[in-house]
């Protein structure tokens, strides 16, 4: 192997340890607020609440058992929509669905329910990036016991952006090592892209982003150049206030009512390498990179969970071969 590629394993070996030897609870900022909704509560008025607190997901909790009650994301309320395609004339009833309706509406589409993973927040964070990756689960709650209730308690939730931040600030002396270009080590996704236009619906992304699992659509214009992105959180706002008719309304009117903090979209090119990329990890509030060639033509597209899977995967069996 070249020097490259020992500099390259080398750095993906450090990051390995570096995540064995911490755990989840030490990627928690040292005070931060966690939203956790009511299983009872609207499905409704969830969104209002989300949006005044500029978050995508929260935690539920069941008040009546006392219970975790799983984590409520941008994939509930795409069923949500899912049904109301399936099912347009029970439109009031879609209004009075509460958040423990969740799991009803998922049966009725007949989608599989999302495996409820948690964490104990005091296990290794090695643990905790298996463990989504192994589920495709892109946030995590960390559960614990409290100690004189004996009652489950959500302290917060980890996220694949968390983890990558945390290792893009807190470990720059294995990222630097990694100095491959995205090319070389095929990181991302490069055929069979999934992509919409400006004038598409809302409703037509959102099938789209259904049919191939995913959670962002490049938007292009005719020559294939990268307007923007809709992502699955997008959804929030277009159904504030329940209008789930406008949901033919054009991607372009959508994306016209993102919130004014939107952190906007991120691009790279193939020749750009690993370090490069955490750094605007380190810097940014990154979902997802857009691969773009000089003319800003679509390319791939490296969503967080390729590249935790390439931090934690590439090269292992080998090692665990070496190992014996
Ligand atoms: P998230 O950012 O929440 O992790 P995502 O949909 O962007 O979600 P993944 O769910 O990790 O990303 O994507 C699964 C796989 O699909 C990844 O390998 C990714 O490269 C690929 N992928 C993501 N978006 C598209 C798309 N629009 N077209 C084709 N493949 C995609």
């Amino acid at each position: 192997p070249s020097a490259l590629d020992r500099d390259q394993m080398q750095g993906l070996r450090g990051i390995r340890e570096f995540l064995k030897v911490r755990t989840s609870y030490d990627v928690l900022p040292l005070s931060f607020r966690l939203v956790v909704l009511d299983n009872d509560l609207l499905i409704k008025k969830s969104l209002n609440i989300l949006i005044q607190n500029g978050i995508v997901s929260a935690p539920l909790w069941d008040s009546r058992n006392s219970t975790f009650a799983g984590l409520l994301t941008s994939t509930d309320y795409i069923n949500v929509i899912q049904y109301y395609c399936q099912f347009p004339d029970e439109i009031d009833q879609v209004d009075q669905f509460r958040l423990s309706s969740l799991r009803d509406i998922e049966r009725a589409i007949g989608v599989l329910p999302l495996e409820t993973v948690s964490v104990h927040p005091m296990r290794p964070l090695y643990e905790a990036c298996r463990r989504m990756l192994k589920t495709r689960a892109r946030r995590i709650p960390l559960v614990d016991v409290d100690d004189e209730t004996g009652r489950e308690m959500v302290v917060s939730v980890i996220t694949q952006y968390r983890i990558l931040k945390f290792i893009a600030v807190n470990n720059e002396k294995h990222t630097i090592l990694l100095k491959k270009p995205v090319r070389d080590i095929g990181l991302g996704t490069y055929t069979n892209l999934a992509t919409s236009t400006m004038n598409s619906s809302v409703l037509d992304v959102i099938h789209l982003m259904v049919k191939h699992n995913i959670s962002a659509v490049p938007i292009v214009d005719e020559s294939n150049k990268v307007l923007n992105v809709f992502e699955a959180v997008d959804v929030i706002p277009c159904i504030k206030g329940g209008a789930y008719d406008e949901l033919t309304s054009s991607v372009g009117d959508a994306l016209s009512k993102r919130a004014e903090e939107f952190p906007g979209i991120y691009t790279c090119s193939e020749d750009d390498r690993l370090d490069a990329i955490f750094d605007t990890i380190r810097r940014s509030r990154v979902h997802r990179l857009i691969v773009v060639d000089d003319d800003n033509r679509l390319r791939g597209i490296i969503s967080l969970s390729d590249i935790l899977k390439y931090v934690l995967l590439f090269g292992e069996e080998e090692d665990d071969i070496r190992a014996g």
